[in-house]
């Protein structure tokens, strides 16, 4: 979703200015020429893990952020619309749901959206940091909302390329919920990963991921465009607006063999909504459907590539 620094580092530069009390600032290096910059008004915790370098942070105005590897992950002010559109839109779609897995997903707050769904029997996820899900529990409750004691979750500590390879498993949906194809990341964005998820898919199943933001990556637009057509039918994108992942909207990859799930009528989602338990704050059946109209700028990139 989001370029990682050359450097991979949040600098925390302190500033005094006459307005605010000397502050930590958590700058976050996306791009060379652009910066998005956090007051840190308290750290909650920092550790470099065996993966990644971890810290999460209270902001007054996003409250609790996660960081991995220089690059905001969540924030507790606008995660929600990020779960949501990452989870009902390939679940509705798809309309009976029982087996589903979460690559990554750390922090809890796609697993929370999923097991909103009366037809889910089992949810896998697979993350391969552990601290990520120890400290999230610790830090980030207002996310995981305690979806970590549902019976229905399994947690797996391990890499998904690792998993989705290996695992004798069948999946209705998946859900690949990570951090930037770089780093821990990178794996979880090859044709060989398409390749196994393609795999682990029952027939008609449904793979989503994060793919990055397309105004500042188109390449990674085309590449993983792409690898899924080496592997899937019907392969797509559809469209969110996630304040803290700056750049314009986010894209999120979409691949299944049945070309029908992403043509599901607005009735029938609008049937399937009523299903859903807990509150939503983002997701509704009609920017369901918008959300997978591209601006040209994306359907020339698609073409081109
Ligand atoms: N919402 C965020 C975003 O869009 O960038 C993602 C947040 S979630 C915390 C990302 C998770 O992916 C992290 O916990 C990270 O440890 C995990 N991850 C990265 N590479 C992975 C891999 N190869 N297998 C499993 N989990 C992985």
């Amino acid at each position: 979703m989001k370029l990682l620094s050359t450097l991979g580092l949040v600098t925390i530069a302190f500033a005094m200015n006459s307005a605010v009390q000397a502050k930590e600032w958590c700058t976050e290096t996306l791009h060379n020429d652009w910066r998005q910059t956090f007051r840190v008004d308290k750290m909650l915790y920092e550790e470099k893990t065996e993966h990644q370098d971890l810290a999460i942070f209270y902001n007054k105005t996003f409250g609790n952020v996660l960081v991995l590897d220089g690059v905001i992950q969540v924030t507790e002010k606008d995660e929600y619309v990020y779960h949501e559109m990452m989870t009902h839109v390939p679940l509705l779609a798809h309309g009976n749901a029982r087996n589903v897995l979460i690559i990554g997903g750390g922090d809890f707050g796609i697993a929370r959206e999923v097991l909103k769904h009366n037809t889910v029997e089992r949810v896998v996820l697979c993350e391969i940091d552990g601290s990520v899900v120890t400290f999230s529990k610790k830090h980030l409750g207002s996310i995981a909302q305690g979806a970590y004691n549902d019976p229905r979750l399994d947690v797996i500590i391990e890499d998904g390329c690792t998993f989705v390879k290996e695992t004798d498993e069948l999946f209705d949906v998946i859900i690949c919920d990570s951090t930037d194809p770089i780093g821990p990341g990178a794996v979880l964005f090859t044709p060989e990963f398409y390749s196994d998820c393609h795999d682990i898919l029952t027939p008609g199943g449904i793979f989503v991921n994060q793919n990055g933001v397309p105004f500042l990556q188109r390449e990674e637009l085309q590449s993983t465009y792409n690898s899924r057509l080496l592997s899937f039918q019907d392969v797509g994108f559809y469209l969110s607006v996630i304040p803290t992942y700056v750049g314009g909207f986010m894209a999120m990859g979409w691949a299944s063999d049945d070309i029908s799930n992403r043509e599901v009528p607005l009735e029938v989602l609008e049937d399937r909504f009523q299903n859903i338990s807990g509150e939503l704050k983002y997701y509704t059946p009609a920017l369901h459907k918008a959300a997978f109209v591209l601006p040209k700028f994306i359907q020339d990139a698609l073409t081109e590539s």
